[in-house]
């Protein structure tokens, strides 16, 4: 009762005086984002359509389909590039990590959004959370059905990340993924469903926080989950190197994984089965290729679930990594870093351990 009076009374005040001219408007925060197309930025030819093109919207269009953004921030915008995300590759990871360190750097930024694909957003993501110092946060978003979709979530998802990313409290979360009303750590997300609106999982450890209508709330102080400096300055860097990964099945030869060698691998992700098994035959092409100076590292096709080292295989023998808890897409990333500075089976296994 006394609040709600209070309430009114206050209103009745406000509404009656002038705001004094000294009077300071709201703080905003001045939130950057960066676009590189995807889904969010898709269009149908009509509603009903099942079909569509990812990346054909610009940046200008999704902000201006979100006139609510510039009541949480001031916003602006770059094209770095605008493709659907399973054409993202080395090339474009560079570019992307290169301009928003810049943009950590300039005083004219609070915080980062960066519109992606969704099909390669858990790599994306992980890249950025490995080489970019984020002491602003670096927030990625993007949608599920097209912006012209009955439905489309692509502006909900906006408008979340833009507060996120304008918030102070997610500083410590350094690169996150806002999707659905959750945040997700870069480290811990993946995609889990190929159409759903709740595409996106932290499948070991659950989302970091949630977001309800533009207001974030992070659990634990984000413990954990950023990094405090990059692994890998991406500074200079101009090419990574090439790992592929494998897909392991019932009754697998070795024929894949030698051609892997043969075309120029430097790193065999071996995507097994269960705690990262293979077949005999497989065994003994891992073996040959990490004879031959290639790095093997044992990850697992299942969805949830950590590989550890001297489980079912022999890694120490076998001269193997294990992924710990990093799914094949991360383990990728993380192993083209690594490979980047001369580093012995043992310091890369850490790097598998730490990171
Ligand atoms: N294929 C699209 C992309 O990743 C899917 C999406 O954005 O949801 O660009």
């Amino acid at each position: 009762m006394i609040r709600l009076s209070r309430g009114i009374l206050l209103a009745a005040t406000c509404a009656l005086a002038p705001a004094p001219a000294w009077a300071a408007a709201p703080f905003k925060p001045d939130v950057f984002i960066a676009a590189t197309g995807g889904t969010i930025a898709g269009a149908q030819a009509n509603v009903e359509q099942h079909g569509y093109t990812a990346g054909e919207l610009g940046v200008a269009s999704l902000i201006a389909a979100v006139p609510q953004l510039t009541d949480i921030a001031n916003v602006t915008g770059e094209q770095v590039m605008n493709i659907p995300s399973q054409d993202m590759d080395d090339a474009a990871w560079l570019t992307l990590a290169k301009r928003l360190e810049t943009l950590e750097r300039s005083d004219a930024v609070t915080g980062i959004v960066v519109t992606h694909g969704t099909d390669t957003m858990e790599e994306t993501s992980f890249f950025v959370a490995l080489t970019v110092d984020t002491p602003k946060p670096i927030v990625f978003t993007g949608a599920m059905r097209p912006a012209t979709a009955i439905g489309a979530d692509g502006p909900a998802n906006l408008y979340d990340a833009v507060a996120v990313a304008g918030s102070t409290l997610t500083r410590a979360c350094g690169t996150v993924v806002v999707f659905n009303d959750q945040i997700h750590s870069a480290r811990y997300v993946y995609k889990t469903d190929t159409t759903r609106p709740d595409a996106f999982t932290s499948v070991d450890r659950g989302p970091v926080g949630a977001v309800d209508t533009g207001h974030p709330v992070v659990f634990d102080g984000c413990a954990g989950s950023a990094f405090r400096q990059p692994m890998v300055p991406i500074a200079g860097i101009s090419a990574l190197p090439k790992v592929d990964i494998l897909y392991a099945y019932a009754g697998m030869g070795r024929d894949l994984i030698d051609h892997a060698v043969l075309a120029g691998a430097k790193g065999i992700v071996m995507a097994g089965v269960g705690d990262g098994n293979v077949t005999e035959a497989a065994l003994a092409g891992l073996r040959d290729a990490s004879a031959k100076g290639v790095v093997v590292v044992r990850s697992t096709r299942v969805v949830a679930g950590f590989t550890m080292r001297n489980a079912e295989v022999d890694d120490d023998k076998d001269r193997f990594v294990a992924s710990a808890e990093l799914k094949p897409s991360k383990a990728r990333i993380l192993l083209k870093l690594a490979l980047l500075k001369p580093s012995s089976l043992a310091e890369i296994q850490a790097d598998f351990d730490t990171w």
